[in-house]
């Protein structure tokens, strides 16, 4: 039989459904990161997923979930089915086999993959077992991806309507693989693309946000708005979907500038499409040659390590102080010990003293402090368990707030009261 190349399918792909093989996965032993990833990769492609499933290493089992996904049964049936995991060369890893009778195909060795596994096993310096060889048989008419990252090809197979891809299940292969290869093959196929910008928005409530835009959020078609929540915060995505790349930004940024001059908004919208506040903070802080100092307590070193997982972050952030005694902070910082004495080290007093002793002692433009009752143990009748001071010093003065978080746990005090320091030292340099 002369084998059909999905390359050739005729039809669009408009709809795709995700299917992740691994018992591991049901098992709970695994977390399907996969899955999320996919979903996201062919949202930015414009292709619809309506639908994702796990299913464990049966071959019986697999087929049935590509025939529902194919057929939809109940739900749009899928032109496109991303298969992850069970490319490998053990007996469990059965993908491949079963995707290839699915579409009536036989198993042949393919010569080049078979070299590139040789290949991969001599610069790795490891040996290659005979059931390596397996990798290389590729069922008949499929396109192969080659695999840079790992032994396992991936590929695409199918016919003039289905099309399956089939990824290896790490996500170390997966990935780079999806991106590389997987979406410019599949590019062919969609109509149009989608481009999503995302504001970020801290200090406001996501119902909050979604009363705020409702009228909007439901009258917009393209671009659409959709609120999200995310490491305590908001985020809008706009996205819009259009021929060409250009004419989908065109979209996107006029939407995107009418909210970012929504006064109501403004004033809790730290940036557009940056990973986090730290990012937002680093960027400005670049933007403004300005530089930064900080004087952690209950957050103890916290601040420090977030700005300094931000590539950059050397050119703004000089250092900080993790001071967790009272003698700490006096030493180190220079606080005032009749401060503390007389106001204690959580206090409005004690945070503005270590802010400005950060930012004095390091000789930067900001300085920021933390000083908190974490918990659980801890607090007083003023300051309960949960409160945290912060203290953001400029050279002109020195603002402090008062943050309660009550009922929360340890981890989630000292994040909130990080991400919320970081956010303040944006609007003080805004
Ligand atoms: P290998 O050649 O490594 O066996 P494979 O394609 O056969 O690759 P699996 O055996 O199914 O893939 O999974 C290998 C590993 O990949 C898993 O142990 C797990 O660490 C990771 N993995 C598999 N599926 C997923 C998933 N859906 N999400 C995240 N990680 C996954
Ligand atoms: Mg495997």
């Amino acid at each position: 039989m002369a084998s059909f190349d999905t390359r050739n399918r005729t039809a669009p792909i408009r709809t795709a459904e995700i299917l992740c093989v691994g018992t591991e996965l049901l098992l709970g032993d695994i977390v399907n990161t996969n899955a999320a990833f996919l979903s996201k990769g062919l949202a930015s492609l414009g292709i619809a997923v309506y639908h994702q499933a796990v299913v464990g290493d049966s071959s019986e089992r697999l087929r049935v979930a590509l025939a529902d996904a194919f057929e939809g049964h109940g739900r749009p049936a899928a032109d496109l089915v991303i298969l992850s995991g069970g490319l490998g060369p053990t007996y469990d890893d059965l993908t491949k086999e079963t995707v290839a009778a699915y579409f009536g195909r036989a198993m042949e060795l393919h010569e080049e993959s078979l070299a590139r596994i040789r290949d991969f096993f001599t610069r790795t310096g490891r040996v290659m077992t005979p059931n390596n060889e397996k990798q290389a048989m590729m069922p008949e008419g499929c396109v192969v991806f080659p695999n840079d990252y790992g032994t396992a090809p991936a590929l695409a197979i199918g016919d003039g309507t289905r099309t399956a891809i089939l990824l290896p299940g790490p996500p170390a292969e997966l990935i780079p693989l999806f991106n590389e290869q997987a979406v410019p093959f599949l590019r062919r196929f969609t109509e149009g693309i989608l481009i999503s910008r995302n504001i970020h928005i801290m200090g406001l409530g996501e119902s909050t946000v979604e009363a705020m835009l409702h009228d909007l959020m439901v009258s917009s078609e393209n671009p659409t708005v959709a609120p999200y929540c995310k490491s305590g915060e908001v985020r809008l995505r706009i996205t819009a979907r259009a021929a060409d790349e250009s004419s989908a930004r065109e979209l996107c940024d006029g939407l995107v500038s009418q909210i970012l001059q929504d006064p109501r908004l403004a004033p809790y919208i730290y940036g557009v499409d940056c990973d986090n506040i730290e990012t937002a903070l680093v960027r400005l802080l670049t933007d403004r040659g300005m530089t930064l100092a900080t004087a952690e307590s209950c957050t103890g070193g916290m601040l420090g390590q977030r700005l300094t997982a931000i590539p950059g972050a050397s050119a703004v952030y000089t250092g900080g102080f993790i001071t967790y005694t009272n003698e700490q902070k006096i030493v180190l910082l220079g606080v005032d010990p009749s401060t503390i004495s007389a106001h204690t080290e959580v206090s409005a007093e004690a945070a503005a003293e270590m802010a400005q002793g950060a930012r004095t002692r390091l000789g930067t433009d900001i300085g920021l402090s933390t000083t908190g009752y974490a918990g659980p143990g801890g607090g007083t009748d003023v300051n309960p368990v949960g409160t945290v001071y912060i203290g953001i010093a400029t050279k002109d003065n020195v603002v402090t707030h008062r943050l309660y978080f009550p009922n929360k746990s340890r981890d989630y005090v000292r994040e909130a009261a990080a991400s919320r320091v970081l956010r303040e030292a944006v609007h003080a340099v805004l």
